[in-house]
């Protein structure tokens, strides 16, 4: 029944997402509207604690039942429901600088808590995904939230860039747009120097309140001086998380490189956590700078100064940038573009701020076409994507069809024979029946986690640009850094 679903529903809305009574029968008609319904009768029903994603399903199934939304509006319609009953983006924006003046971490908790009770943040289904830490400290995570694109329409104009509106998927335009689902995505303004920023969660975030801060303007991805001092401001302002952008190259850097975007949120990455293996200093810097022992190749920037720190990384990220060995396949720049870029990603600590630069290249030859310094062909049946920001620092997101093929792997591990048709996981089978013949499913479960693990470990080695941490301090030696 319809009218009970919307009842129940606008009481969820009075009870978490702030909607004022006043506002209760212009937010019923709201719905009414929005599910073409003509009339109302009270029900009587009333929420009773039920999880919004459960009212939001009845109410939908109600009104697909009742034939006013079809199967293919459901989407939609569940997403312009919800976006009603929520506050408008200047109340969200006002509350959260209150809650800012009290705490930084205040206001970023609200927001999340927030978008997970208005079901822009998919919270259940996240949660849903199996993750693990690896003995080697790598964090391993499947992801069977993230949906495909099942609307036609939706897809279409979810894709589109091309003299669209908005311009791409995470230009600001989308705060509210029901073409593209946004209606419950809140957006909260920011100034990074002269620049307009804004933050915002995402819907299927792979770590503790993941989210994105976007320019305002449209221009594509960039690293450069600058972009020290910007993730610098962020870290500032939000002491509690750490923010980085990807390598503005393709395959090697985020899906969305016509718009300048960083990532960040709420987690220590594995990275962060990773210790200084040769630590070096620069004539007239009290900053130093630190090859870490991590799987590719990263060093640390670390101090309380931000000029320095900028400075440090400036050297280092220009020098990257122009370093050519050709004999180990580092070429930086060709007829095809540019190759090397950094990927920084910073945090803020008891040391001050520590940089971190990922040196990347995103060069292909005839023996790896998807790269030379990208997973390589064996593990393509774990991880084909590119190995962005996420993945480098070491938290690795593996396709949501690997759940139920790599339960039958295990299976045929127990039974110590793997069936034809699992041809492509002959790697990971051989590697884990090698320690031995297992015995039940617990055994094979955490066999196989180390497994991946270890996977995740060597495709990080592939994309390491220097071979070891010596090889790394002599690049930053030919910079001018010293013992
Ligand atoms: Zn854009």
């Amino acid at each position: 029944m319809i009218f009970s679903a919307i009842d129940r529903l606008i009481g969820y809305a009075e009870a978490h997402l702030a909607l004022p009574a006043r506002d209760k029968i212009y937010a019923r008609n709201t719905l009414l509207m929005l599910l073409g319904a003509a009339g109302y009768e009270r029900s009587g029903a009333e929420y009773a604690g039920e999880p919004v994603s459960e009212l939001l399903a009845d109410l939908i199934s109600s009104a697909v039942g009742e034939g006013l939304v079809s199967e293919e509006e459901a989407e939609r319609t569940a997403d312009a429901v919800m976006g009603a009953l929520m506050l408008p983006p200047s109340a969200v924006e006002a509350k959260f600088s209150e809650l800012y003046e009290r705490s930084p971490a205040a206001a970023t908790e609200w927001l999340y808590d927030y978008s997970v009770k208005a079901d822009y943040v998919k919270k259940q289904k996240l949660d849903a995904n199996p993750r693990f830490t690896g003995k080697n400290g790598l964090i391993v995570t499947v992801n069977k939230a993230k949906p495909e694109f099942r609307d036609p329409k939706r897809a279409v104009s979810g894709n589109s860039v091309k003299g669209g509106y908005p311009k791409c998927s995470i230009c600001r335009e989308n705060e509210g747009y029901h073409a593209r689902a946004k209606r419950t995505l809140r957006t909260v303004s920011m100034t990074f120097g002269d620049e307009k920023w804004f933050w915002q969660f995402s819907p299927y975030g792979y770590f503790r309140q993941h989210g994105i801060a976007v320019n305002e303007r449209h221009i594509p991805m960039h690293v450069d001086a600058e972009t020290f001092y910007r993730l610098m401001d962020f870290v500032d302002c939000f002491p509690h998380y750490f923010i980085g952008c990807n390598a503005p190259l393709p395959r090697i850097g985020g899906s969305v490189l016509a718009h300048d975007h960083f990532q960040g949120g709420g987690e220590r990455l594995p990275l962060f956590h990773a210790s200084v293996k040769i630590g070096l200093h620069y004539d007239g810097y009290t900053a130093s700078a630190g090859v870490l022992d991590w799987f590719g190749t990263a060093i640390r920037v670390t101090g309380e100064d931000r000029a320095e720190v900028a400075a440090l990384s400036e050297i280092i990220r220009k020098g990257w940038v122009s370093y050519r060995d050709e004999a180990r396949g580092l070429i930086p720049e060709d007829s095809e573009g540019a190759h090397h870029a950094v990927s920084p990603t910073v945090v803020k600590t008891e040391n001050g701020y520590e940089m971190h630069l990922i040196l990347r290249s995103n060069i292909t030859s005839e023996q790896y076409p998807d790269g030379v310094f990208h997973a390589h062909p064996e593990f393509h049946i774990i991880k084909k994507e590119s190995i962005g920001l996420i993945e480098a620092q070491g938290l690795f997101i593996l396709p949501g069809r690997l759940e139920q093929q790599l339960g039958e792997v295990k299976k045929a591990l127990i039974a110590g024979m793997l069936p034809s048709e699992l041809a492509d996981f002959q790697l990971v089978y051989d590697e884990i029946a090698a320690k031995g013949r297992l015995r039940d499913d617990a055994e094979a479960e955490a066999m196989m986690r180390e497994e991946l693990a270890s996977i995740c470990e060597r495709i990080l080695q592939n994309t390491a640009v220097f071979a070891t941490a010596e090889d790394t301090a002599k690049f930053l030696k030919e910079l001018g850094f010293h013992a």
